[in-house]
């Protein structure tokens, strides 16, 4: 099954114009259970058929809980400004980031699809089992207002 591990709701749209939203990973801000698919029911979907659901938590307050890159902006590297812009404006070193985190491991026999940020894919290394949502010009994202309101693919990491 899907899992997603950003911030915000994901529409796909498959070859027939079919949709399916997948929204983002929740957790419990009483009991601190994991929403894995965001909608209410609390389940462990890492195994096949080994799910759970804890109904007092369909009342329970829930946050989004995506996985994330700790980042360290840059130093101020000098001003730089043109012809009639002495001001200028500030140049800064690039952002550092750390290892991403807050995403199982691979699992080889697991069943669960993590969808990530390109930013986040591009981090975590080769793995079957992460994919981000294909928004580039070549990859054919369905735009309203332009704005993404679903994907026709999904780019594996
Ligand atoms: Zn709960």
């Amino acid at each position: 099954m899907f899992v997603n591990l950003t911030p915000h709701a994901i529409t796909l749209q498959a070859a027939d114009g079919t949709r399916f939203s997948v929204r983002p990973r929740r957790k419990c801000r009483v009991c601190g259970e994991i929403d894995w698919q965001g909608d209410g029911n609390v389940r462990i979907p890492l195994t096949e058929g080994m799910t759970y659901s804890t109904p007092e938590c369909k009342s329970h307050d829930f946050e989004v809980l995506p996985a994330r890159i700790d980042s360290t902006p840059g130093v101020c590297e000098f001003t730089l400004g043109a012809k009639g812009f002495d001001a200028g404006i500030a140049i800064y070193s690039r952002t550092a980031y750390g290892l991403p985190a807050g995403i199982p491991d691979c699992d080889p026999n697991g069943v669960n699809t993590y969808i990530v940020s390109a930013l986040f894919a591009g981090r975590v290394g080769d793995r079957i089992d992460v994919v981000y949502p294909g928004t580039g010009p070549a990859d054919g994202c369905i735009r309203e207002n332009g704005q993404v309101v679903a994907v026709t693919r999904l780019i594996r990491a």
